[in-house]
């Protein structure tokens, strides 16, 4: 019992349990143990937090935008202390390995600081000259920011809309996921060790229903960045849009990975594995529909399965593993669900399918699936065009180009995707065909987060990342000035 954890909000600076003391229950994927307990907060708790963000904003609006880069900066040092810690907490609570909460989640979480940092420091305010009067463009606060995340990349998501919601001059009520509250606890404890001004960063833990939709729709937040899954993102939509709140949804996708005749499968194939896979599939850019060139599709095939198969699944703990848990047992359910579907649809399951055999017993109550290989599958068939969210592909042949382009568009998601091949001007002509907002040549999740990040379609509305990220964070303001 000791080994649980209870977590608190972090609002106006205090440690709060929920109003109602209801509490939820936070499981390790891998053993399925229960290890935290949060506070199920209702629109009282979510209220505390919008008001005291409220309350903070005029103070960290006057600052300037140099002074909040270096309170950027200073979040980034407390972080990049304890990465070691956000590493743990987040293999534990997600599920995944360690080896890639510590490349991934916690390095990109420092980095996101860093990074928006940066951009407050090179930050220029613009003038337009015209021949009897000057415009000069004014980016200010937008106000209180109400800010929702996933529990696939928890703090990595998160830090990627606090850092730039602050440099903009933003107050913060954010809201993870129940499934994964602990580094947002921890990113709440490194905003009191540095001595952030009280309400400008708040916590509320708890559950979509009685958090989530409470903090979008509520009168007094002036923004909502949601990042989650596609359903979810319309209802999101539906509260926030009645006060006319400006709103980014990063929501889901159904990336296709093109394969080309001329790709160079001995160097690349380890990379397109890890498209397909990394994270167990739960990467919202992950390419879970393979499409290959009809002359390398036996070759191409041969190849991945024995790659696919030769990945470590296993305790997420150790070093050498690859592939980790599913995040819980009714996520695990419905990608199995996807797996029988793929069967009953007429599919061929190629590896994979079930739980990874000889998985140790200290993990038989965990959430496992092996990776999942399917071929057989028309590619308008439900498999192949739902968001399965796991470690699940199918894969594909097309005949050229044009047949590859329209399966890759065959679905209502538009995130992202990847094309492999030997001539790169090839592939990037094809990318600019494939409606998607983000598309990979010879690579994948290669990010410079300089550039626009974001989907079409039902993947999403709005774009982060770099200035997007600035200029969602901010109202631009117009004042022209006659000579
Ligand atoms: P989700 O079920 O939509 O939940 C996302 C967040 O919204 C969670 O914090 C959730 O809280 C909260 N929420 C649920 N119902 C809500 C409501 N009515 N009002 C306000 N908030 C509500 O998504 P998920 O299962 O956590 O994440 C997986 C999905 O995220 C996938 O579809 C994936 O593609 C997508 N994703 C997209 C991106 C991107 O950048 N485009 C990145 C990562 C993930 P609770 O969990 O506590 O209920």
């Amino acid at each position: 019992m000791s080994d649980i954890v209870e977590l608190s909000n972090y609002i106006n600076g205090e440690w709060r349990q929920a109003i109602c003391e209801h509490w939820i229950e936070d499981y390790a994927p891998a053993t399925g143990a229960l290890i935290a307990r949060i506070p199920c907060s209702s629109r009282e708790d979510v209220d505390a937090a919008v008001t005291a963000a409220q309350d903070a904003s005029h103070g960290w609006a006057s600052l300037s935008i140099l002074e909040r880069a270096d309170w950027l900066d200073k979040i980034a040092d407390s972080l990049e202390i304890r990465a070691e810690e956000v590493a743990q907490l987040e293999s534990l609570d997600t599920g995944k390995p360690i080896s890639l909460a510590r490349s991934v989640d916690a390095a990109r979480s420092v980095a996101n600081f860093r990074f928006f940092a940066e951009q407050g420091r090179e930050f220029q305010a613009e003038t337009f000259e015209m021949s009897d009067a000057t415009n000069k463009v004014l980016y200010k606060p937008v106000g209180v920011a109400g800010l929702i995340t996933p529990w696939n990349l928890p703090l990595y998501l998160l830090s990627w809309k606090v850092a730039p919601a602050l440099l903009m001059g933003n107050t913060v009520v954010a809201k993870p996921s129940e499934m994964t509250p602990m580094t947002a606890s921890l990113l709440a404890e490194v905003m009191e060790e540095v001595g952030l001004p009280i309400g400008v960063f708040n916590l509320v833990h708890g559950n979509g229903l009685d958090s989530g939709a409470p903090l979008t729709s509520h009168p007094d937040v002036d923004l909502v960045s949601f990042t989650g899954g596609t359903e979810t993102g319309r209802q999101v939509a539906k509260s926030a849009s009645s006060g006319f709140k400006k709103l980014s949804l990063e929501l889901g996708g159904k990336n296709a990975t093109i394969i080309r005749a001329d790709v160079d499968l001995e160097n690349m194939m380890s990379s397109i594995v890890r498209a397909s896979f990394l994270n167990q599939g739960q990467v919202c850019l992950c390419g879970s529909r393979i499409l290959i060139h009809e002359t390398i599709y036996d070759s191409f095939v041969e190849a991945f399965l024995e790659a696919v198969t030769d990945m470590t699944v296993g305790d997420p703990s150790d070093e050498e593993t690859e592939l980790g848990a599913l995040i819980s047992e009714e996520h695990r359910d419905k990608v199995l669900s996807y797996i029988d579907l793929a069967e009953e649809e007429g599919g061929d399951i190629l590896c994979g399918g079930g739980a990874p055999i000889g998985i140790p017993s200290a993990f038989e109550n965990g959430y496992w699936v092996s990776p999942t290989v399917i071929d057989g599958l028309a590619p308008d068939s439900r498999c192949a065009t739902e968001e399965i969210f796991g470690p699940v592909v199918t894969l594909h042949p097309y005949s050229d180009d044009e047949e590859a382009i329209e399966i890759a568009n065959m679905t209502d998601y538009g995130l992202a995707g990847s094309i492999w091949t030997a001539d790169a001007e090839a592939g990037s002509l094809m990318a600019e065909k494939i409606d998607s907002g983000m598309i990979w040549v010879n690579c994948w999740l290669h990010r410079d987060l300089r550039v626009p990040f974001g989907g079409v379609k039902n993947s999403g509305v709005g774009r982060e990342g770099g200035r997007w990220s600035l200029g969602f964070f901010s109202e631009a303001i117009n004042i022209c000035i006659k000579h």
